[in-house]
């Protein structure tokens, strides 16, 4: 990594305004702001133009190589651009879709694609013409994601697929999908190779959209593989490596995903700040209870810290250190604060906060689903523990 990939971290880190965040902020403020969103958040719909939108304002291809038509830029960049984006969409779904596709499939296929691979697959995902789904989850393993079932067999054309995955965010409108499944059952986790499927493909079936609590805008459900074929240059990476190359994308994705919730739950800040300066009770403002101020100190806490650890992993990311603990450190700490803020949001806001027209009940329903995603506190808990020696 370059030294100004480090330097614009660092500066990340340094500047709560950064200009790269502010600007973002104020494009998707003008952007994506769309009238029918309350609507589509009660009928789960994924807002397919606005999400052009965000591919035509760069956001998908920060990171991606200039040759593919991406920016080929640092990570720092993408992280400012989420939070800008989180700071300044109330779609928080759409964005979450966005910086999923990026960290996941994006990152599977730019780190691991063959040259081929990449310009098929890679490129039409920059310029939204497509959607990718990454797909490891299934019905009987999710923490323990190593235990999957869904096989891959070698035929005559390549490899035959059957299994189920399942809680894929994307899956409903994705056009492919990268799959992990068993090539050697017997070998444990070496045993696990990663395949690029169409989702035209014979034998592949997606599920309807699965409502759920939050992240509503999200499209999510699940792909069920029952014999389709694919070709031997659909391997992604090399055989038997399928564990490693997931859990170095899960890695970043649950480093840095959480940019873009960093962004929302600064404006659940600035939201609340504004409301306690305004509401009166008892004849003066709300925010004058000491009650009601350390709440909003304690936001502030939380959105530091959280913010802080994000730039110091990207950091490491930069200096080429390893980002193991510090990963599964920012995760359970944004995700988690992320779910206290937005209770606290709602506290201070009283009746207004729990009705759902204000908006600030669905920053609760958001935040709960990034406890599960890019895997549980719990199992964040488990990496910190191994790394501590226990
Ligand atoms: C919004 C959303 C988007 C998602 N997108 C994707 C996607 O795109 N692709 C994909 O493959 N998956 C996706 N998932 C699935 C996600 O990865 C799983 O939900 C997650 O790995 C947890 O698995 P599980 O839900 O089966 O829970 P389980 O693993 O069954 O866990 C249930 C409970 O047991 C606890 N637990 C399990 N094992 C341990 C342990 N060893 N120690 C301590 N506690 C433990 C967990 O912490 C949890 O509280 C998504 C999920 C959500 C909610």
């Amino acid at each position: 990594m370059s030294l100004g990939t480090v330097d614009l971290a660092l500066d990340a880190l340094l500047d709560v305004d950064h200009p790269i965040k502010a600007a973002a902020a104020e494009w998707a403020a003008g952007n994506l702001a769309d009238p029918t969103f309350a609507q589509r958040e009660r009928d789960c719909t994924f807002w397919a133009e606005g999400f052009r939108r965000i591919a035509a304002f760069g956001a998908l291809g920060i990171m991606a190589p200039p040759e593919l038509g991406g920016g080929g830029g640092p990570l720092a960049e993408l992280l400012l651009t989420l939070e800008g984006l989180g700071y300044g969409c109330e779609d928080y779904g759409l964005v979450f879709a966005a910086g999923a596709q990026v960290l996941s499939t994006q990152n599977a296929l730019q780190r691991f694609g063959t040259a081929q691979q990449q310009q098929r697959y890679l490129a039409p995902l920059l310029r939204a013409e497509r959607r990718g789904a990454f797909c490891m989850s299934e019905p009987e393993s999710g923490s323990d994601a190593f235990a999957l079932t869904t096989t891959a067999e070698r035929c005559s054309d390549g490899f035959v697929l059957h299994g189920h995955k399942c809680w894929i965010t994307f899956a409903p409108v994705a056009d492919f999908f990268v799959v992990f499944a068993k090539t050697d059952p017997s070998a444990g986790q070496w045993g696990v190779s990663a395949f690029l499927v169409d989702s035209s493909t014979p034998g592949v079936s997606v599920s309807a959209n699965r409502e759920k609590m939050g992240l509503r805008t999200t499209p999510f459900g699940d792909v069920v593989l029952d014999g389709c074929t694919v070709p031997e240059e659909n391997l992604l990476g090399p055989i038997g490596a399928g564990a490693s190359m997931f859990s170095a994308v899960l890695e970043d994705e649950r480093a840095f995903l959480f940019a873009a919730e960093l962004g929302a739950m600064e404006r659940l800040l600035h939201t609340t700040v504004a409301f306690a300066r305004d509401r009166r009770q008892f004849g003066q403002r709300i925010a004058e209870f000491q009650a009601v101020s350390h709440k909003l100190a304690d936001m502030k806490l939380r959105h530091e810290t959280a913010r802080t650890m994000l730039y110091k992993t990207a950091l490491l990311a930069a200096a080429g250190r390893s980002i193991t603990m510090a990963s599964a450190l920012t995760k359970m700490h944004a995700t988690e604060n992320a779910l206290t803020t937005a209770v606290d949001a709602v506290r201070v806001h009283g009746a207004k906060g729990y009705v759902s027209e204000f908006g600030i009940e669905r920053q609760v329903r958001e935040a709960l689903g990034g406890l599960f995603t890019s895997g549980t506190s719990d199992v964040q808990r488990n990496i910190v523990a191994r790394l501590l020696g226990l």
